[in-house]
C-alpha cells in the first residue's frame, strides 16, 4: 500500500476524534503507532520533520541485548532486549539479520572471561539465541578479521547479535501502522496541546510544508519525542523539571578496504569505559561511538573534533591499516535521550532502560530505551494511554505482527533485499521504464527507481528524505550524496508537481546540510 500524504492530511479534517495521537516519528513513536493501530485504536502519528530524522537515523545499527549492560549486571534489561532482538529478526527479516562479532583478546584470561560472559548472553536469549559463542585461536581471529593488528593478539571470542538499517525499519513501521489503519504524517509539528477542563484533549499541529494549522481532538496523547521530550512536557506543565539528559554519540564511516570481511569487531572497553564497534554495513564500515553529555538539543547535532579524533585513535590501535581524516566518507552524530539520575554527571553510566510517565492532565510520555526495544516501548506507551484515558481494553498483538516488506527468503547480497517484498515492485518500475535502472551516482548502490519508489510509496518529500533516510546515501558517502542531489531533485520534482526553483532550493539545502557529515 502506498503512503499518500495528501489523503492523510485530509483525515486531519475528516476524523472527529482520534483514540490515540502519537507525537514523534522516531523508533518509539512509530512503535506506539503500530501497536495502537493494530489493537484497533483510531491512531494518528505526527512527526515534525521526517520519520527517523532525529536519533533514530543515527544509531550503530545494532539490534542487540547490550553486552555491556550485562557486564553492569542489568540482567532484566538485557533479557528483554534479547527477546526483542529475536522477535524483530522474525518479524522483519528483510531489514534485520544475524551478524557475528569478534572480541579480540590480548591476554590468555580475557578469552575465558569474555566467553563465560557471552555464553550467559546466549543463555539469556533462550530459544531466540542467534548462535553459540566460540573461543577463537589467534590464527582464526586473524582469518575472520583480516584488518586486525597482530600486535599482542592472543585470540578472540565470537558471538552473535543482530544488525539492521534503522531508517528503513522506521519507514517500514510507518507503512505497517498505515496498513493497520493509522494516519501517519511527516512534516507536521505539534505546536501546542489542547486542554479541556485540565485534561489533554488534543493537539495543535502545523503542516510545515504548507504552513496550515490544524486543531485535532484525541482521547489520549503520547509524547514520544526523544531528546525533545521535555519541550512537549513543558507545553503541558510550564514548571516541569527536565527528565532527559542528552548524550551525543558519533560514528565515522569508511570504505570496506579498512575492514574487509563479514564479521564485526567489538572492543569492550575504551579509555572512557565505552565499547567501540567496527561494523560492516551495506558496502561500508561504521566505526564508533562516543558518549558526550550535551546541552544543546538539535535535530542536526554536530560531531565534535575530539569525538572524531577519539574514534580514529581507538580504531587505529586495533587495525593494521591506519585511518586518517581523508579516509572518512561520512561522520554522523546522534543524541541519546537518557533519563536523568540525580547526582550522576557521566552520561555513560546513566541507565539505558525506558521510562513512562503519566501527567496529571493525562499526557503519556515515553522516553529512554533503545531502538531494539521500540516494540515493548510502544506497548507500554499504549497500555498506559489506554489506562490513563479509559479507552476500551484491547490486547497487544505486535509480538507476531509481520512488518511491512516481510519476506522469508532474504539475500543480503542483493541491494534491493532491504526492500523485502517491495523489491519486485521496484523491479517492475524498471521493466516499465528501463532508464530507471541507472544508478544515481557511480559510488552509490541506488538506482533512479528507488527515488521514484520513495516519492510514490514512502512519503519522501525532500531530497534529504531520499538521500538520508529512504536510501542511506548521506550515511554511506556524503560527497557522493551531494553530487547526486541535482539528479535526485530532477527525478522528484515532476512526481511532486514541483518547480525548477524548488529543485534548486532543495539542492542548496541538502548541500548545506551535508557539511555536518563531511570532513574535507
Ligand atoms: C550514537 C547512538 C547509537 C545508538 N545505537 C543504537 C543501536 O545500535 N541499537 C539500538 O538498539 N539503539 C541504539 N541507540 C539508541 C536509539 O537510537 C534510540 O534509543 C532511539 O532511536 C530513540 O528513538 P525515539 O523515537 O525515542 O527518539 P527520536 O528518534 O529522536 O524521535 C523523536 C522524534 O520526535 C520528533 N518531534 C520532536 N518534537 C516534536 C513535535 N513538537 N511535534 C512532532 N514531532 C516532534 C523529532 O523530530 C524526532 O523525529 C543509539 C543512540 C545513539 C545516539
Amino acid at each position: 500500500m502506498m503512503m499518500d500524504r495528501q489523503k492523510m492530511l485530509q483525515q486531519l479534517q475528516d476524523v472527529r476524534q482520534w483514540d490515540i495521537i502519537v507525537i514523534g516519528g522516531g523508533a518509539t513513536g512509530l512503535g506506539a503507532a503500530v501497536d495502537a493501530a493494530s489493537r484497533g485504536y483510531k491512531t494518528l502519528l505526527v512527526e515534525q520533520e521526517d520519520f527517523a530524522k532525529g536519533t533514530s537515523s543515527r544509531s550503530t545499527k545494532l539490534v542487540h541485548g547490550g553486552v555491556r549492560y550485562l557486564a553492569q549486571g542489568n540482567i532484566k534489561m538485557v533479557r528483554e532486549a534479547l527477546r526483542e532482538r529475536g522477535l524483530l529478526l522474525k518479524n522483519a527479516p528483510h531489514v534485520c539479520h544475524n551478524l557475528s562479532f569478534i572480541i579480540p583478546s590480548f591476554h590468555w584470561w580475557q578469552k575465558w572471561y569474555y566467553s563465560i560472559g557471552l555464553s550467559m548472553y546466549d543463555l539469556l536469549a533462550g530459544k531466540l539465541s542467534l548462535g553459540k559463542t566460540k573461543m577463537l585461536s589467534k590464527k582464526t581471529t586473524q582469518q575472520l578479521v583480516p584488518a586486525i593488528s597482530s600486535q599482542n593478539l592472543s585470540g578472540g571470542v565470537l558471538y552473535h547479535d543482530g544488525q539492521f538499517d534503522d531508517t528503513r525499519l522506521a519507514v517500514n513501521l510507518a507503512q505497517t501502522a498505515e496498513e493497520q489503519g493509522a494516519a501517519i504524517l511527516n512534516y507536521c509539528k505539534v505546536i501546542a496541546l489542547i486542554k479541556t477542563e485540565k485534561r489533554i484533549s488534543g493537539v495543535e499541529v502545523q503542516d510545515l510544508l504548507s504552513g496550515k494549522k490544524y486543531s485535532i481532538s484525541g482521547k489520549a496523547v503520547i509524547n514520544a519525542t526523544g531528546v525533545f521530550t521535555d519541550k512537549v512536557i513543558e507545553m503541558d506543565d510550564p514548571n516541569h523539571q527536565p527528565i532527559v539528559s542528552p548524550s551525543q554519540g558519533v560514528h565515522i564511516v569508511v570504505n570496506e578496504k579498512f575492514f574487509p570481511g563479514k564479521q564485526a569487531l567489538m572492543i569492550p572497553k575504551t579509555d572512557d569505559g565505552r565499547v567501540l564497534f567496527a561494523v560492516p554495513w551495506h558496502d561500508k564500515v561504521i566505526l564508533g561511538t562516543t558518549d558526550t553529555p550535551i546541552n544543546d538539543i538539535a535535530l542536526e547535532p554536530k560531531a565534535l573534533q575530539e569525538e572524531i579524533d577519539f574514534i580514529i585513535h581507538h580504531s587505529n590501535r586495533y587495525l593494521s591499516s591506519q585511518i586518517e581524516y581523508k579516509d572518512i566518507n561520512t561522520v554522523y552524530a546522534g543524541l541519546r535521550p537518557l533519563i536523568k539520575v540525580k547526582g550522576k554527571k557521566s552520561t555513560s553510566i546513566l541507565p539505558r532502560d525506558h521510562t513512562t510517565i503519566i501527567s496529571e492532565s493525562g499526557l503519556v510520555t515515553i522516553t529512554g530505551g533503545k531502538w531494539t526495544t521500540y516494540r515493548t516501548m510502544g506497548k507500554h506507551a499504549v497500555d498506559n494511554a489506554a489506562f490513563a484515558c479509559k479507552l476500551p481494553k484491547h490486547g497487544c498483538v505486535t509480538a507476531t505482527l509481520p512488518i511491512h516488506g516481510f519476506q522469508d527468503n532474504t539475500n543480503i547480497e542483493d541491494v534491493l533485499n532491504i526492500y523485502g517484498s517491495d523489491a519486485k515492485k521496484i523491479n517492475q518500475l524498471i521493466i516499465e521504464q528501463p532508464s530507471l535502472q541507472e544508478k544515481i551516482h557511480p559510488a552509490l548502490p541506488y538506482s533512479k527507481a528507488t527515488v521514484v519508489w520513495a516519492v510514490q510509496n514512502e512519503m519522501a518529500m525532500t531530497v534529504e528524505d531520499v538521500l538520508a533516510r529512504r536510501t542511506r546515501s548521506l550515511f554511506l558517502d556524503a560527497k557522493a550524496a551531494v553530487e547526486a542531489a541535482t539528479l535526485v531533485a530532477s527525478i522528484m520534482a515532476p512526481l511532486l508537481n514541483q518547480t525548477e526553483e524548488w529543485q534548486q532550493q532543495q539542492v542548496k539545502q541538502f548541500t548545506a546540510l551535508s557539511h555536518n557529515y563531511l570532513l574535507h
